[in-house]
């Protein structure tokens, strides 16, 4: 029996309406593709803090129809500054600089805003909220969806994007799980008249101190800091045995950064990130073995989640739902075996390597002595060395 002579409830079934399933159905419903997305939360409101897009995923959005450009903040310069007293160590122009060389904007924005901006170029009856994925099992022709409280889905094909903690990476990949990179991280925003001393918020800003960095930056109009604090203790906290996160306080974060000798205009956005505040155990995914399985496929965190010192993590997924788009509507659903293994064929090494240097960076500013000179030393060559992560632009091969 063949797939279409299955009654099929939907044609492709995306699993998370996060940034890369929502990149993905507009992808494919701007090919004519149906699609359908289902997403466990019960909104597609976004929390948390904000996100950058670099050009990889900048001039991908902008073929699709979505300018985050119009509501986000384009860093005129990137700073490296040194943690105890703020002395520059290095600056470089992003702003038109960056987008003459590398094809489109840098834009630091809020993740909620950018999800809106995804969200509305989907039409609301093709997202299905309150449907989280519990099992997945492959049928004769289908694929068939199980969800916590809710009636089954048979889709011809479906696609595991549903971040980190992947549901549908255990049925394609087996039980493979992140893992701990032994840095801790706390975030917030912070409004900017809170910290007049902080210099030049609206630039990307890595405060790089032994143990621990700071990035920092602007988002959407500018009225905001997003703040990302990383360290990496010497032996990682009990709470990380059993879980990712663990609820904390400023008053922590601060004693722990003032402690270090950390910059009072660090101390200050510190202290006034509000509301609730999280410490984070930072990971990273190991290699999976295979991206698909039959007619499913992941993308996005659940097949190569990265750490976020690239700032590359959503721009990833968005490579991979725009190529994966472009196969499957080339293709259509009944040719997913071909597009499947030419996806997997033209991503897995770029992400892989996305995800080595991600690593290598957050080791990178956390340098200290003499090995942290070398780094200074060694930061203008940095434009030219992680060009090829910027300036990538992603192929989709035309029909033979
Ligand atoms: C501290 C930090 C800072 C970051 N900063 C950046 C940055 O500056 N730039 C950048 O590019 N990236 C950044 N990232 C990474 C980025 O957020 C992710 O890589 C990106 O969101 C991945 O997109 P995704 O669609 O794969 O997953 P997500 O955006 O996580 O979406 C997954 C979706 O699936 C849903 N879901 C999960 N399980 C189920 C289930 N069982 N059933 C149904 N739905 C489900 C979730 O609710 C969610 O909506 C950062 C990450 C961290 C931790």
């Amino acid at each position: 029996m063949e797939a279409w002579s299955l009654n099929h409830d939907v044609d492709v079934a995306v699993v998370g309406g996060g940034l890369g399933g929502l990149t993905l159905a507009i992808g494919l419903l701007g090919a004519g593709v149906s699609v359908d997305v289902f997403e466990q939360a019960d909104d597609l409101r976004e929390v948390g803090a904000g996100v950058a897009l670099a050009a990889n995923s900048t001039r991908l959005l902008d073929r699709l129809g979505v300018r985050p450009e119009s509501a986000g903040n384009a860093p005129p310069d990137v700073h490296f500054r040194r943690w105890d007293d703020g002395t520059l160590i290095w600056s470089h122009p992003v702003g038109d600089w960056y987008r003459e060389r590398m094809g489109g904007p840098f834009l630091t924005l809020h993740r909620a805003t950018l999800r809106r901006l995804l969200a509305e170029a989907v039409p609301p009856e093709r997202v299905h909220t309150c449907h989280r994925l519990v099992g997945i099992d492959q049928e004769l022709g289908g694929v068939r969806l199980r969800f916590a409280g809710r009636a089954d889905v048979l889709a011809r094909i479906a696609v595991g994007v549903d971040g980190i903690h992947s549901a549908v990476r255990g049925h394609v990949a087996g039980a493979i799980a992140p893992v701990l990179s032994g840095e801790i991280g706390f975030r917030g925003l912070i409004p900017v008249e809170r910290c007049p001393d902080m210099p030049t918020p609206t630039s990307m800003q890595f405060w790089c101190g032994p143990g621990t960095h700071v990035v920092a930056f602007g988002i959407d109009d500018g009225t905001l800091i997003n703040l990302l604090a990383v360290h990496q203790p010497d032996r990682l906290p009990d709470w990380t045995r059993t879980s990712h996160r663990t609820a904390g306080s400023s008053t922590e974060a601060l004693a722990l950064f003032r402690g270090l000798g950390w910059d009072s205009r660090i101390l200050g956005l510190i202290d006034n990130v509000g509301g609730d505040m999280h410490f984070w155990a930072l990971l990273d995914l190991p290699p999976l073995a295979r991206w698909s399985r039959g007619r499913v496929v992941l993308a996005g965190d659940a097949v190569h989640a990265p750490l976020p010192h690239q700032g590359q993590g959503a721009g990833q997924a968005i490579e991979d739902a725009y190529v994966l788009a472009g196969l499957l509507a080339r293709a259509g659903t009944s040719g997913y075996p071909d597009a499947f293994a030419t996806y997997e064929r033209l991503r897995r090494s770029r992400a892989r390597r996305v995800q080595h240097y991600s690593r290598q960076a957050g080791r990178f500013y956390k340098l200290e002595g003499a090995a942290a000179g070398r780094r200074d030393a060694a930061l203008p060559g940095l434009p030219e060395r992680i060009r090829w992560i910027h300036a990538h632009d992603v192929e989709v091969p035309t029909a033979h």
